[in-house]
């Protein structure tokens, strides 16, 4: 199998398991009994907030566990929410964030132009601040596109406009394969999920910087656990998530995905005619590569590849046939919009399965263009 799909999620690491599987067997009490069984539980825990605050340069008691970046993002949308308030957003944002405002009461949610790589458009941010503005979320690393924006530049931006605006970023795609250090970025609340980077499905967290801890409200409550939302902690699967993480950091693959993003790109423009680079080629992730085939429909194609043992996704596999948002803000012309596929890496791919790839999509894009 030839996984290309590493966007929708990756493969959870050996030590992410072992670590899952350890506290399971040996450490499963509720991490809030305060007998010293619980304690070892609770003390998980810390660890788990201690080497994810040591990667975000923030400090352990900022971080908060959900269920992953969609909670952790409708926590952040929810919380500054209000009908006198506004918000600023970007167009190609991920539909946790998008939905959260289309179902959050705002005064007014304002939509930031971007161009055809998805870079927003500094200029239209700088015209939107106002004094009823409380939020500006941006997406760090496009999942669709892995267009990197410059947060530490639209941070400063806001900041120097006015401090009191929250800034929040969806780092769901970046965590542990681009710095996501916080006070670099200059940001208050980041979201995250696990399994973007071969930890467990289902877990995920929130930095809240702690300045605008008292702006945050819970979306769930109860037990107080961990203020921002309640429910026992699934301390197994956040203790398997720190290591998945360190893991990530320690694999360093970045310059290898990057050849393998810069191989792939080789390999399209000298097998497969009439197509286009979504991507951009600066200031990208290079985990993430969308391209634009004409005369293609890529549902066809990706089970074409699908047939092979290659798995790709159309656009986005976490909007289920409602992808044209995002490729529309891009303004992708028509003629390749039907026909994008998002080849997504991670750092055991290898140029050898590439080499297979564009075989496989050289024949399958000459064959479904011969009977349309
Ligand atoms: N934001 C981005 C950028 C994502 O790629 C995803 C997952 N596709 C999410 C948020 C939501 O993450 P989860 O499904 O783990 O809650």
């Amino acid at each position: 199998m030839i996984y290309l799909d590493n966007a929708a999620t990756t493969k959870i690491y050996k030590k992410a398991q072992d670590a899952r599987a350890m506290a399971e067997d040996q450490a499963f009490a509720n991490s809030s009994s305060i007998h010293s069984f619980g304690m070892k539980s609770n003390n998980l825990l810390k660890e788990s907030r201690q080497i994810i605050a040591n990667v975000i340069g923030s400090k352990a008691d900022e971080i908060y566990f959900t269920k992953g970046a969609t909670e952790a993002n409708n926590i952040a949308i929810s919380s500054l929410s209000g009908e006198y308030n506004i918000a600023i957003t970007s167009s190609i944002e991920h539909s946790s964030v998008y939905a959260s405002y289309k179902n959050n009461i705002y005064k007014d949610v304002i939509y930031l132009k971007n161009d055809s790589h998805g870079f927003i458009d500094i200029d239209c941010l700088k015209n939107n601040l106002s004094e009823d503005v409380k939020i500006v979320s941006i997406i760090y690393a496009n999942n669709e596109t892995g267009t990197i924006q410059d947060i530490r530049k639209i941070s400063n931006i806001v900041k120097s406009y006015n401090k009191d605006i929250v800034m929040h970023i969806d780092a769901t795609q970046a965590m542990g394969k681009i710095s996501c250090d916080v006070n670099k970025l200059n940001v208050d609340l980041m979201s995250f999920s696990a399994h973007k980077f071969h930890g467990p499905k289902g877990v995920g967290g929130l930095y809240v910087r702690k300045e605008v801890l008292n702006k945050i409200k819970p979306v769930l409550y109860g037990g107080y656990q961990q203020v921002i939302s309640s429910g026992t902690d699934n301390h197994p699967e956040i203790y398997a998530m720190a290591i998945a993480l360190k893991e990530q950091i320690d694999a360093d693959e970045f310059n290898y995905v990057n050849d393998l993003n810069q191989y792939m790109r080789e390999l399209i423009k000298n097998n497969i005619s009439d197509y286009i680079i979504n991507s951009p080629d600066h200031d990208y992730s290079p985990y993430v590569l969308s391209v634009g085939f004409a005369k293609i429909k890529s549902e066809v194609l990706l089970h074409m590849l699908e047939n092979k043992d290659i798995f790709v996704s159309s656009g986005s596999a976490c909007s289920k046939g409602n992808n044209n948002r995002i490729l529309e803000a891009l303004n992708v012309d028509s003629k390749y919009s039907d026909g994008v596929i998002r080849f997504s890496f991670n750092g055991e791919n290898t140029k050898e399965e590439l080499d297979y790839v564009i075989d496989v999509l050289k024949d399958s894009i000459e064959e479904i263009r011969r009977v349309m």
